[in-house]
């Protein structure tokens, strides 16, 4: 989508500090890191949110676990870290293309805000 913040750092027409890349995903830095780290792992195609998966998805989501535990290991995330997706006005979802917060290296507080 020509107006998506994320669509267009996926094709690189916005810059952004990148951790990792393949055909599919791109995991990059928050720009306002919650964590000492923080990172945020997109598809590069256009999916609104969560609310808009499909059984079809199951791939692409086993990737996106996957990427995210071996960058947490190459990270060092020793302690854990904290996955989560965001999805609409409750849920407090500010980007409309369906991205995962990878938060670690600090105690996280349970139940969030
Ligand atoms: P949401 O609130 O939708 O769950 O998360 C959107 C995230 O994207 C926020 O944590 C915000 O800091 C991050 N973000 C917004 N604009 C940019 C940007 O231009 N570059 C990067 N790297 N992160 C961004
Ligand atoms: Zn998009």
């Amino acid at each position: 989508m020509a107006d998506c913040l994320f669509c267009n750092i996926a094709a690189g027409k916005i810059p952004s500090n990148k951790l990792y890349e393949d055909d599919t995903l791109l995991a990059f830095y928050d720009i306002d890191p919650q964590a000492p780290v923080h990172f945020l792992v997109i598809p590069k195609t256009h999916i609104d949110s969560a609310a808009a998966l499909t059984e079809a998805d199951a791939p692409l989501l086993g990737h996106v676990f996957a990427v995210i535990a071996k960058l947490c290991a190459e990270l060092g995330c020793d302690g854990g870290y904290r996955v989560v997706t965001n999805v609409g006005e409750d849920g407090g979802q500010s980007v409309k293309h369906l991205h995962f917060h990878v938060l670690a290296k600090r105690s996280l507080a349970w139940p969030p805000g």
